[in-house]
């Protein structure tokens, strides 16, 4: 094991808009800040957001990976200090250490944990292997590949409709699969799909494979509405687009800051968690709109509330 750092005041696990909020406001407090990204990049969930922003001041108009650029631009500009690739693989919250890929550990006064979101897997055989070859994540960025193709859909939240709305006025021949008969999507969504007279829903519908030779060919389907003997479906389809929903990461921290059932940290409306010198911000709080300004807006609190803390303790 190696120490990759002096001690810093603030150490921060995370280089989404949160993570990076949080780090601009920790430099600006005096506290010599550390923001470690798994990724090669910083961005977070910006990385992957391919529609143009129309509701975050500031930023209209740009594409994700643009928004992340400018981040970046902005904390070099400030000198606050980065690290990517930098894969938090334990963490001692009481310590204020973190370990980058098992090998170098970072100590901190204050640590604030900025883990995001990612997207759901649903873990049946061909997901992984078809990844960019037919499975996709995108409609945004994809739906041109499937014009006049058959393509499926599978979840029941906002963004599976939107999915299916998108990838019809794109040219595609769209399936939409739900495990149950009720979705989450708002009516907004949900009625137009379900009266649109091109776009095909099956209900009660599980994927259990995708399947093709170099690229996606047919998925797998098990259809099992209520009293009715499961039955199997082969859907000839050329995309698969898996619309899950998210899921926080926080199993490093897991028995050492609470989590609610479903894993999101759980803390104040300052962002301390239930460990002193810790704080959460961003899509890891589960906050009530998942968004550019919310994760701004709390990455900034929790590097006040630690610098507030951090006084505190010299008194
Ligand atoms: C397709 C899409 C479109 C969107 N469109 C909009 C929009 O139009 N307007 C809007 O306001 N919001 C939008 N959002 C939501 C917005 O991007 C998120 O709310 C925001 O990115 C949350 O920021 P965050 O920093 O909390 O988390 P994230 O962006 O998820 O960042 C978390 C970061 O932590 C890193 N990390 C996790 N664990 C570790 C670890 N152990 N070690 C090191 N690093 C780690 C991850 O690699 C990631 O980079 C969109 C999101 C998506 C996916």
């Amino acid at each position: 094991m190696t120490s990759g750092d002096d001690q810093s005041d603030l150490l921060i696990v995370g280089g989404g808009p949160a993570g990076i909020a949080a780090a601009l406001w920790g430099k600006r407090l005096g506290l010599n800040p550390l923001l470690l990204e798994a990724g090669p990049q910083l961005g977070g969930q910006l990385l992957r957001s391919y529609n143009q922003s129309v509701d975050c001041p500031g930023f209209y108009g740009l594409v994700g990976a643009d928004i992340a650029e400018r981040l970046t631009t902005h904390l070099l500009r400030e000198g606050v200090r980065f690290q990517v690739n930098a894969l938090v693989t334990q963490a001692d919250c009481a310590a204020k250490t973190v370990i980058v890929r098992g090998e170098t550990a970072f100590c901190g006064r204050a640590l604030i944990l900025a883990l995001g979101v990612r997207k759901r897997r649903l873990g049946v055989p061909g997901e992984r292997e078809f990844a960019g070859r037919g499975v996709s994540s995108s409609a945004t960025r994809d739906k041109g590949k499937y014009v006049g193709r058959e393509v499926l859909i599978v979840g029941g939240g906002d963004g599976a409709f939107e999915e299916a709305l998108m990838l019809d006025e794109a040219g595609a021949r769209v399936t939409l699969a739900h495990r149950s008969g009720t979705f989450r999507a708002r009516p907004l969504y949900r009625d137009r799909v379900l009266t649109h007279p091109r776009i095909r829903v099956l209900t009660h519908a599980c994927l259990v494979a995708i399947e093709g030779k170099a690229v996606v060919e047919r998925a797998r389907l098990e259809v099992s509405p209520p009293g009715e003997s499961p039955r199997q479906m082969t859907l000839p389809v050329a995309g698969v687009f898996l619309a899950l929903g998210v899921t926080p990461d926080t199993a490093l921290v897991a028995g050492q800051v609470e989590r609610d059932a479903d894993g999101y940290l759980a803390t104040d409306r300052h962002g301390a968690t239930s460990c002193p010198g810790v704080w959460a911000c961003g899509d890891t709080t589960r906050p009530l709109l998942s968004s550019l300004s919310t994760a701004f807006g709390d990455g900034a609190t929790a590097a006040k509330a630690a610098f507030d803390w951090l006084a505190f303790q010299k008194r």
